[in-house]
């Protein structure tokens, strides 16, 4: 059985609809009643098992405390019938143990409960007397504790009910001790008691299957709220042009890594790569070019970068921040340099260039395993590389190194 929130549109829709109905009016159908079924099985086979249980041992303690306390004829007149009923519970116990067709399940029970109800009449047949008559109406009050505790379709409750009444009608017709008018008397006095109780066990099983639709109803809602939930996260943190993620994840992401990745800790490379002359770009070929080059930039950082180890993050307007965990500066110079190529490979048209094709200018900066720094200590001096890349012509990458916070730096690209 699944109720993991993945259900059909069709089965939501039933679920809802059969809700807006009056209580009594919920009648389940196909999958929902299966799913029921499935639903309620362990439970309704439990409680039918152990009825079988007590059942057959309360017989063996009756027919033994017979033997104790009634006159011997009487007593052994009542074993015979009384040894019907602890097999066929056992049988029972045995048909419900693990789930079965239901066709099989419901003539099992059907079928236990007439010969345990025929045992017990039998045994007041048997012992005659008072016995005859008080026998029949113990059958009647088993037959009620079955019909009221059972969650079982309502047509097999019926059914018992029907054969509890049909057999105490027939005994009772035969009992010397009553005429035919007291027998129909009596049994049409049972049968309206045995009525409201399978009433009663009728709304049981609505309530339950009400429960159930609840259920499922929950259960939908909680798995569509995750999503939406998941489908803001995601929304939160990408930015819409590039798909790539964002300033805000990128803030984030580091704020929590920093100190507690390992990685981190023993040494991590800040990219800061910035577009050049992108503004040109835009004046010359329009805003929806320059996007498109967003993209095509993303894009290609992207691939010059590992997917499952390094994170990258659309900074702001065109500039774009690459975070690579567990380099060192020789590592960090050669990925931004072949980040650099790729990109003035890619030949994209940027008519206000020098070289009339986009370029990246490429900032690095990283942190030695020696001296730990903050996240926005490493961002910045990826930022002072950056504004050196540009000082010194642009489309290159500059690393930053202490001397160069003093203004001297050493070229690392082109
Ligand atoms: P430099 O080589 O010094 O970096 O020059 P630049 O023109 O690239 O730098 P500047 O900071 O002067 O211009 C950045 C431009 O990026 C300005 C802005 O219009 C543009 N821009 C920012 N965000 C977007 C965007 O989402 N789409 C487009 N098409 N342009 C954007
Ligand atoms: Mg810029
Ligand atoms: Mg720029």
């Amino acid at each position: 059985m699944h109720l993991d929130g993945h259900d059909s549109p069709a089965l939501a829709a039933e679920v809802d609809r059969l809700l807006a109905r009056r209580t009594r009016d919920i009648r389940l159908k196909g999958e929902i009643k299966n799913r029921f079924r499935a639903r309620v099985w362990p439970q309704t086979a439990k409680i039918i098992r152990s009825w079988m249980t007590w059942v057959a041992l309360l017989d063996v303690l009756t027919l033994a405390l017979n033997m104790l306390m009634l006159p011997r004829s009487v007593a052994h007149s009542m074993l015979l019938p009384g040894a019907i009923i602890p097999p066929v519970a056992v049988a029972v116990v045995f048909a419900w143990r693990k789930p079965q067709a239901a066709w099989l399940q419901g003539t099992s029970l059907i079928a236990g409960m007439f010969l345990i109800l025929l045992s017990v009449a039998l045994v007041g047949v048997s012992a005659g007397g008072e016995f005859y008559e008080r026998q029949l109406n113990v059958m009647l009050f088993v037959a009620i504790t079955a019909i009221i505790i059972f969650g079982i379709p309502l047509a097999w409750t019926v059914a018992i009910a029907g054969l509890a009444l049909g057999l105490y009608l027939v005994f009772q017709l035969q009992n010397p001790a009553i005429g035919l008018g007291s027998a129909v008397a009596a049994t049409l006095f049972f049968a309206s008691g045995i009525f409201a109780t399978v009433a009663a066990r009728r709304i049981m099983t609505i309530l339950a299957q009400k429960t159930f639709l609840f259920e499922l109803r929950d259960r939908r809602r909680v798995a569509e709220l995750a999503k939406a939930n998941q489908r803001l996260e995601t929304l939160a943190r990408t930015d819409p042009l590039t798909g790539i993620a964002n300033r805000r994840w990128m803030t984030e992401t580091l704020g929590r890594i920093w100190g507690s990745d390992k990685r981190c800790l023993d040494g991590a490379a800040m990219l800061m790569c910035d577009i050049d002359h992108f503004k040109k770009l835009n004046d010359h070929l329009g805003h929806s070019e320059g996007d498109r080059c967003l993209v095509e930039v993303a894009r290609i950082i992207q691939e010059n970068v590992r997917r499952d180890h390094d994170l990258l993050a659309r900074y702001g307007g065109e500039e774009f921040l690459v975070l690579l965990p567990g380099v060192t500066e020789e590592e960090a110079t050669s990925v931004a340099e072949r980040i650099r190529k790729s990109i003035e490979a890619a030949a994209i048209p940027n008519p206000g260039s020098r070289v009339r094709r986009v370029t990246l200018s490429i900032g690095v900066a990283v942190q030695s395993a020696d001296q730990a720094i903050s996240p926005e200590q490493l961002q910045r001096h990826a930022d002072a590389a950056l504004y050196l890349a540009k000082q010194a012509g642009r489309n290159q990458v500059q690393l930053h190194t202490p001397e160069s916070t003093r203004n001297q730096t050493i070229r690392v690209g082109r």
